[in-house]
């Protein structure tokens, strides 16, 4: 990447988007080891796409079962680095925050975005993010990043001006928009 030239990022949530939700009470929910995660398969390639397009990669991930006692760190860790190994994003961002703790991370919040920005020196209106649910849209535009749904059961409510089938058509029309 050349000097002055624009620092582009594509945020990608973690559950629904990378490793398939696990449903619990009727409702997707997070992997609580790592006997619930696995790899969206083709996940690795599609990240691969967006790094050869010159687009850091970052994951920004809710994972408030830390907070309520239901995921030791340490379990996510290894999740992580399963997901470090088999999809190679740049970055793996977690907030292990609930809602009490007002913090600024938890998405719908923007802060792993705007954080990531300020170190990174990523322009976010040049940027982008894919997930699946209200909370990753809304974060996209309190960070001013263009967002992408990936269209799901449990998200036909949500209202999203980019929706896609899968994390490929996601690629697809980021590269595609720039
Ligand atoms: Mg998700």
């Amino acid at each position: 990447m050349g000097v002055g030239e624009i620092k582009r990022a594509v945020f990608l949530d973690r559950d629904g988007v990378l490793n398939p939700v696990v449903m619990r009470g009727g409702s997707p929910a997070s992997p609580r080891g790592l006997d619930e995660f696995s790899l969206t398969p083709g996940a690795g390639e599609q990240v691969a796409r967006l790094k050869e397009a010159g687009y850091v990669v970052i994951v920004v991930t809710n994972q408030p079962d830390v907070a309520r006692g239901l995921l030791p760190q340490a379990e996510l860790e290894a999740m992580h680095r399963v997901l470090a190994e088999g999809v190679g994003p740049d970055e793996i961002r977690f907030c292990p925050h609930d809602d009490h703790h007002q913090c600024a991370c938890r998405k719908p919040k923007p802060g792993m975005l705007t954080q990531a920005a300020d170190e990174r020196g990523i322009d976010l209106t040049a940027s982008w993010l894919v997930g699946d649910g209200y909370k990753d849209i809304e974060a996209a535009r309190a960070a001013g990043v263009r967002a992408v749904l990936i269209s799901a059961d449990y998200n036909a409510q949500v209202a999203a001006s980019r929706r896609v089938a899968d994390l490929a058509e996601a690629v697809d029309l980021i590269l595609e928009q720039g």
